[in-house]
């Protein structure tokens, strides 16, 4: 922005001033101040139009929650926007999810259709309001409006039709409050999309939204009413308590607290065999009012069906949701583009990310190098794209699973989008080298006067962290993740990489194996428990019985025949994935045979092992061949199948044998680093890959690491699992163009 004023001694105070009183979400990169020779004096302090022409560096700001003036506001009888559900100020409220197009104008955002009232627009002119300027300023008599609808009531009708009627607000709100206590599901409509609601203490209510929702497992976020209310639930510490209250308002994982009155009536079908919760505090006016009642506590999960992003739009919200939710809380200002809730995790002391987007996306991420104009695509799953330009990284928002139609249109949609919003352009593409991405597809498809940048999954994975601590010299990359695009044709991701930005080498990594009907055997990890006994059993009756204590008939039925497949190599890709090890031990362990969503088994082997405290490690085998480090776990899943064979008392076996299996596999990457350290004097080390959101994982190989006095670096402000990989591609492409 520019300021003109009239240079006289208190320009020094002026400076100060910009920086120590700058509203909260100011961001000051840098104040350029240059004499300006024309003879005029201001007497007055006034804002102008911004000149499209001029908008050089444009920033797109993320939305805001509701900040604590307008939430006063809200609740205060005297007030005119007295619960008036899209109460905001410059300091709060949407941004990302109302633009349409630059500069941020009300004329180009989706509030255009509301003309501001005198009074508002009283408000928006005066320098001195902290409306002042702000876009999305509305009140009850001139903007946007809730209303309750009855799934039953919709028929053929469009959103539209229901806004024909005079509005009330209040009599929405009070029929949605005596809806969800008496436990029925409703579809919101919010900042970035549709949620899907339910009472959390109603168990039925949760029951029946897992149902209608086809989602069996995977954990509901939770919406609370207040602090106090989450104290009552979960352990909450300082640091945790401040990213829960930030103006960004994520979903937070925390620790459900044990033999709590309030936090034993949260129902456990939320999040089923896990000992956190998924917690967000209300973060839109319209949230904050359905708490006002006797509410405690709402289940908040997105608003699609299984696998599909989140539904925005208001046709496709009310098509597809009328088959979930009982009833619709909807209002009539357009969501723009899809944005869903940011998951995020205080690990040491330090926030991470587990998603980014809402409160976070869109604001450029600094480099520490430069970048040319370069676009990547990242991967498949979680995906997001990324734009380099000079020294910042434009990440989009988690787009979702590119594999869904849906997701490669909002993929495609928003490179659009973004290259509008931020003035982008691109001269190079960097990509994954999995060839049957739909991210790689999209890439090879653009025109040859677009250089292409290939990129190796892991390696993408590692550079992502590098580039965000700054690390400039070459890495042990310990990479461990479900699935990447091997250099040799297998499947990686039990990957230990010496790597810079621009150059990677292979150094170490998990013994293949076979990954039993590819993709089938990543949804039934029961595969990988067949064959490990098989390969494992010393002779055909040991293997019989440790087959029929594990497996029942019908798996080894079918067992019978997909082996004869393997044998002659249908359907049997090899692979070195340490995702995979960690299923085939979760099914060996009986914890999940089938899983209901990506690193189920994984997680709830996790959780089993926090409950023993066994220190034990089974060494894995270490063997140097051609200049590489392979990681035998023979061994190791031998034991956990011994020990599920020879013990009665299976509960304690079973949580002891997952506790050591993070021991081995930990331990492993300690002993891995060391060698590598002799050998190449390396000693910083990164851990990436969706592995490593196992916090028991991570803090064992963190600590012990740290110990042997290693550099070690893991994802913070992008998430450890597919989500960095764009930033990561960037990364790689914008060193080696130099
Ligand atoms: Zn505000
Ligand atoms: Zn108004
Ligand atoms: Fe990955």
């Amino acid at each position: 922005m520019f300021i003109e004023i009239n240079h006289d001694d208190c320009l020094p105070q002026f400076l100060e001033e910009i920086r120590r009183s700058a509203p909260p979400l100011a961001r000051i990169d840098e104040i350029k101040i240059s004499e300006y020779d024309k003879e005029q004096a201001y007497s007055d302090f006034i804002i102008i139009k911004s000149d499209d022409q001029n908008s050089e560096k444009v920033i797109v700001a993320p939305d805001i929650a509701l900040c604590p003036e307008c939430e006063n506001e809200l609740l205060n009888r005297k007030d005119r926007r007295f619960h008036y559900p899209f109460i905001n100020c410059t300091n709060c409220g949407p941004r990302f999810t109302i633009i349409k197009d630059i500069p941020y104008d009300r004329i180009n955002t989706t509030m255009q259709k509301f003309e501001m009232c005198p009074e508002c627009q009283a408000e928006y002119e005066d320098p001195l309001n902290r409306r002042f300027h702000a876009q999305p300023n509305a009140c009850g008599v001139c903007g946007p409006a809730i209303k309750l609808i009855l799934t039953e009531d919709i028929g053929i009708n469009k959103l539209s039709d229901f806004f024909k009627d005079t509005q009330a607000n209040e009599d929405s709100l009070k029929k949605s409050v005596q809806l969800l206590k008496s436990g029925k599901i409703l579809a919101i409509k919010g900042l970035g999309g549709y949620h899907l609601a339910c009472d959390a203490l109603n168990d039925n209510a949760v029951k029946k939204l897992r149902k209608r929702k086809i989602r069996e497992a995977k954990p509901f976020a939770v919406m609370v009413k207040d602090i106090q209310s989450v104290t009552e639930i979960c352990d909450i510490s300082e640091a945790e308590l401040k990213i829960l209250t930030s103006y960004e308002k994520p979903i937070l994982l925390l620790r459900k607290k044990k033999n709590s009155e309030v936090s034993e009536k949260i129902s456990d079908s939320i999040a089923p065999n896990n000992p956190f919760l998924g917690i967000m505090l209300p973060y839109t006016p319209l949230h904050k009012l359905l708490f006002e009642s006797s509410l405690k506590a709402l289940v908040m999960t997105s608003g699609n069906k299984s696998q599909e992003p989140i539904y925005y739009t208001d046709s496709e919200g009310l098509e597809e949701l009328s088959k979930i939710a009982d009833a619709f809380l909807v209002h009539n200002r357009q969501i723009q583009r899809r944005c869903d809730d940011s998951v995020v995790r205080i690990y040491d002391k330090k926030l991470s990310f587990l998603r980014r987007a809402r409160g976070y996306a869109p604001e450029p991420i600094a480099l520490p190098f430069e970048s040319k104009n370069i676009l990547a695509v990242g991967a498949e799953l979680k995906g997001t794209f990324c734009f380099g330009k000079e020294r910042l990284a434009y990440l989009s928002h988690h787009l979702g699973d590119l594999e869904n139609f849906e997701t490669l249109k909002a993929f495609e949609e928003g490179i659009s989008d973004f290259q509008k919003l931020f003035d982008l352009r691109f001269d190079y593409i960097a990509y994954d080298k999995h060839p049957d991405y739909l991210s790689t597809k999209y890439a090879l498809a653009i025109p040859d006067n677009i250089i292409k940048i290939p990129v190796q999954h892991h390696h993408a994975h590692a550079a992502a962290c590098m580039a965000e601590h700054n690390i400039n010299e070459p890495v042990i990359g310990v990479i461990f993740d479900g699935t990447g695009y091997g250099e040799d044709d297998t499947i990686w991701g039990g990957e230990f990489l010496i790597c810079d930005y621009v150059n990677c080498e292979r150094a170490g990594h998990f013994e293949n194996f076979i990954l039993p009907g590819g993709e089938q055997g990543i949804k039934e990890p029961w595969r990988l428990a067949a064959l490990w006994i098989e390969k494992l059993a010393e002779n055909s009756d040991s293997k019989k019985s440790a087959f029929k204590k594990i497996l029942n008939e019908e798996q080894i039925s079918k067992w019978n025949i997909l082996s004869k497949a393997l044998q002659q190599g249908i359907n049997a890709p090899y692979t070195s994935s340490a995702g995979r090890l960690f299923d085939s031990a979760s099914a060996i362990l009986g914890i999940n045979h089938y899983i209901d969503y990506e690193g189920q088994a994984a997680i709830e082997m996790e959780f089993e092992a926090w409950k023993s405290d066994a220190l034990e490690v089974i060494p894995v085998d270490i063997e140097e061949k051609n200049n590489l480090f392979i990681l035998s776990p023979k061994n190791l899943l031998n034991y956990i199948i011994e020990k599920i064979m020879n013990n009665d008392k299976v509960e304690s076996a079973k949580s002891d044998s997952a506790k050591i299996f993070h021991n081995s596999i930990s331990e492993s990457i300690i002993r891995t680093c060391l060698k590598l350290r002799e050998k190449t004097g390396i000693r910083t080390v990164i851990l990436s890959g969706g592995c490593f959101q196992n916090l028991l994982l991570l803090d064992m190989t963190f600590q012990n690491l740290n110990k042997e006095n290693f550099n070690v670096y893991t994802n913070q402000i992008l998430p450890p699992n597919d989500g960095c990989i764009s930033f990561g591609q960037l990364a790689i492409a914008a060193n080696k163009i130099k």
